[in-house]
């Protein structure tokens, strides 16, 4: 995978270039960290939902998906502590003039000393070859110890300070880290606030303060609310989960990184209601079934890890992210949190009505407990787009930019493609298309030389181009071209079904 700032901006080009994502509002000059999915995009994000909801909702039997409304009643945000405690704390700097989020600009600090942890393992690495034994490097290395000692100081410090809501010494903390504003290079902070993401409006006619409700900051409380509902009429038992794909909004202090970090975007969530007592197991369950989810989509095992929180959010008693190695770096891609049962144990509290499951092997009802993966669309795209995007000298020494995407997740399937207009090769063409079309999303191009199709095709990730030429009119044959090997064969038109589908079905 190509990495680096240069390679992002080129994948961000590439992404508008060619119909995937454009800045919202374009032509008025944007909308700050909103975005609208073209043609190719749409596609490509509603196969990556397919692929989400086969595998967690098909393929479970005791998993069922709902899709419920954005608007909620606001007590809903109350119970669940929205409305209290979802907060970044922000921090601007006086001379930029800019606004960072004060964790942000802690673990960037935390990441850099990472960094130059793993430059001493690499040098050592390199010095020592094959005999080099990094466990033991990593626990005896003078350097590296203290600055592993230095990042455990700094996270307990952090953690206890939020914790105990202490801003003051969050502040502390970034003044004694000599944290710059990475623009204006300056140490001159102001203090550090709370800053609640939910954005809100009015519902019905008057602007009273009991008309006030959110937009979902999270898909989740519209499973919970539903908890009930769905537990009695598919008579689940438990243990079962609900699963949801849907938006979510949050006003965030900083939006960068293109699709990364959006103010409006789309979540996958499956909420899986245990029993109490058994929520650890599951969270190790759910843990792994997500890893071999990501890793199922063959980008490789190593550009994913976990990260265990360090604090925990204020409803879980476990909690890790799976990472994905983005061009900037590891980010979060996905979270799995075990969530007890503050959510259904707060609103049975908050709305009076009893939200528990009677278990008839015991004879005893109970509110479960509940374990989440949540992850979000939008930055499973990125992760996916990016890690398809290649630059490739070719023998003849021309470049070809080729979108290397999972062959079932690609916009397009198949590209059918008459050699030339003429001669009737346009109706064959419109023929073997009328015929695959059923069956996959296909596109169709007669202008331009073959090979400038070739690679308008590569460029968004089209597996399979079907070339139909001279002979084609006279045995049926067509030639079938694939994309990552560029290998042509002959086979029979109606061939192509087979072999098509033999590449993209989920069964692999
Ligand atoms: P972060 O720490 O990056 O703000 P989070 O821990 O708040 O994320 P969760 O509340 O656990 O995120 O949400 C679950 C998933 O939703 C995340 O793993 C991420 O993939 C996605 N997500 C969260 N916020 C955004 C956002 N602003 N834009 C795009 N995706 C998001």
């Amino acid at each position: 995978m190509l990495k680096g700032d240069d390679v992002f901006k080129k994948i961000i080009a590439h992404a508008k270039e060619y119909g995937f994502i454009f800045q919202s509002s374009e032509i008025y000059d944007g909308l700050s960290a909103v975005y609208d999915y073209g043609q190719n995009g749409s596609a490509l994000k509603n196969n990556i939902k397919d692929y989400w909801w086969k595998t967690m909702v098909q393929f479970h039997e005791n998993i069922v998906g709902i899709d419920s409304a954005i608007f909620m009643h606001p007590t809903v945000w109350k119970a669940s502590g929205h409305v209290d405690a979802f907060n970044d704390p922000l921090i601007d700097n006086k001379d930029s003039k800019k606004r960072y989020r004060a964790d942000v600009l802690i673990e960037d600090h935390v990441a850099k000393l990472e960094e130059k942890i793993n430059k001493e393992v690499q040098k050592a690495a390199n010095r020592f070859g094959e005999t080099f034994d990094e466990k033991m490097f990593r626990e005896t290395n003078p350097r590296v110890m203290a600055n592993r000692e230095k990042i455990v100081a700094i996270m307990k410090r952090f953690v206890a300070a939020l914790e105990a809501e202490d801003l003051k010494d969050v502040k502390a903390l970034i003044e004694e880290l000599e944290i710059a504003c990475p623009v204006s290079g300056s140490k001159n902070w102001t203090d550090v606030r709370q800053f609640n993401l939910m954005f809100s409006t009015q519902m019905g006619s008057l602007s009273e303060d009991t008309n006030q409700i959110y937009l979902r900051p999270e898909t989740a409380q519209g499973i919970f609310v539903n908890y009930l509902n769905v537990q009695k009429t598919g008579r689940m038992k438990i243990p079962f989960g609900i699963a949801q794909i849907g938006k979510a909004f949050r006003n965030e202090i900083v939006a960068r990184q293109f699709i990364f970090r959006m103010r409006e975007f789309e979540q996958m969530e499956m909420q899986f209601f245990v029993k109490p007592g058994e929520e650890k197991q599951w969270y190790e369950y759910w843990k792994q079934e997500r890893m071999n989810w990501h890793i199922s989509l063959g980008m490789g095992e190593d550009v994913f890890r976990f990260h265990d929180h360090d604090k925990l959010a204020h409803y879980a008693n476990a909690a890790a992210d799976i990472e994905f190695e983005f061009p900037f770096g590891f980010k979060e891609l996905e979270g799995i949190h075990s969530r007890t049962d503050f959510d259904l144990g707060a609103h049975q509290k908050f709305s009076g009505k009893k939200l528990q499951y009677f278990d008839p092997e015991t004879n005893e009802s109970y509110v479960p407990y509940v374990v989440e993966t949540s992850i979000g669309l939008d930055r499973m795209f990125l992760a996916i787009f990016s890690h398809a995007y290649n630059e490739e000298t070719l023998e003849d020494g021309s470049q070809r930019v080729v979108l290397n995407l999972p062959p079932m997740l690609a916009p397009y399937k198949v590209a059918v493609l008459p050699l030339m207009k003429k001669d009737g090769l346009a109706e064959k063409a419109r023929e073997v298309m009328d015929n695959l079309k059923f069956d996959f999303m296909c596109a169709y191009e007669e202008k331009d030389a073959i090979g400038r199709r070739y690679r308008r095709q590569d460029a968004i990730g089209t597996p399979y181009c079907i070339t139909i030429d001279h002979q084609t009119l006279e045995d049926n044959t067509v030639t079938i071209r694939e994309r990552d090997t560029m290998l042509q064969e002959r086979i029979h038109k109606d061939e192509v079904k087979r072999v098509v589908m033999e590449r993209i079905s989920y069964k692999k």
